[in-house]
C-alpha cells in the first residue's frame, strides 16, 4: 500500500498557467499562479 507521502510526491508537478514555470506545490493549492506572477498582479 502505498503511503500519502509516497503519493502526493508521485503527483504530477504544478505549472504556473501564465508562464509555464513549474511551481512547488503548496498549502495554498487554490493558487493557480506562481509566486512570480502573483506579485507581478499586485501592482
Ligand atoms: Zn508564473
Amino acid at each position: 500500500m502505498m503511503s500519502p507521502v509516497e503519493f502526493f510526491r508521485n503527483l504530477p508537478k504544478k505549472v504556473c498557467p501564465e508562464c509555464g514555470e513549474g511551481m512547488q506545490e503548496q498549502a495554498e493549492s487554490y493558487l493557480l499562479e506562481c509566486d512570480r506572477c502573483l506579485s507581478k498582479k499586485e501592482e
